[in-house]
């Protein structure tokens, strides 16, 4: 998949070939992750032979991961649209161009786009995803889903810093009751 000869590119630059394939990648490992792909990536793009036989591959992959909502743990699906653009030049020394550090390097006329696509689709899958904006995430006490409504744990934040000041206010009430009496 994504392998291309282009022989005949690089003897004629205005020879354009069109990328444009599904991939069989039903995960994608993301440091310890291994991340399922709801919806194959679809690539398009166009492979121009650009400046004295270095190949600039431009496209854009369509796919649909699934991730845990980084709050509520809920899997939700994640479409993802990465662009890229990469140049590659030819190992045989037939680029005639200026040292590209970017560039990648190819060899025998045969032009593999697998790894740099699939690490493209790594690189823009997101840190953290939420099942929605306003996601309430767990219980810190019950674990419940507090999207799904209240569990009723007492959630106030417990400070013993402020049993002092607290016992004092249950004092002035007590006084203010009596005072009412
Ligand atoms: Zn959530
Ligand atoms: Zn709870």
């Amino acid at each position: 998949m994504l392998q291309y000869n282009v022989r005949d590119i690089l003897a004629d630059p205005r020879i354009v070939i069109t990328v444009e394939e599904t991939l069989d990648l039903p995960s994608i490992t993301f440091g310890k992750e291994e991340i399922p792909i709801v919806q194959p990536p679809a690539v398009q793009g166009k492979i121009r032979n650009v400046e004295g036989n270095v190949l600039e591959f431009r496209g854009v992959v369509h796919l649909t991961v699934k991730m845990p909502c980084s709050r509520c743990m809920t899997d939700v699906e994640v479409p993802l649209t990465p662009e890229f653009s990469q140049r590659f030049i030819p190992a045989e020394g037939l680029g005639t161009a200026e040292p590209d550090e970017e560039a990648e390097v190819f060899s025998e006329y045969r032009l593999d786009l697998s790894d740099f696509v699939v690490n493209e689709i790594r690189l823009g899958i997101p840190m953290k995803v939420l099942c929605r904006e306003d996601c309430k995430g767990l219980c810190p006490k019950c674990g419940h889903n507090l999207n799904e409504g209240p569990c009723g744990c007492d959630l106030r934040e417990e400070d013993p810093r402020w049993d002092a000041l607290k016992s004092l206010l249950q004092n002035q009430d007590r006084h203010g009751m009596e005072q009412e009496v």
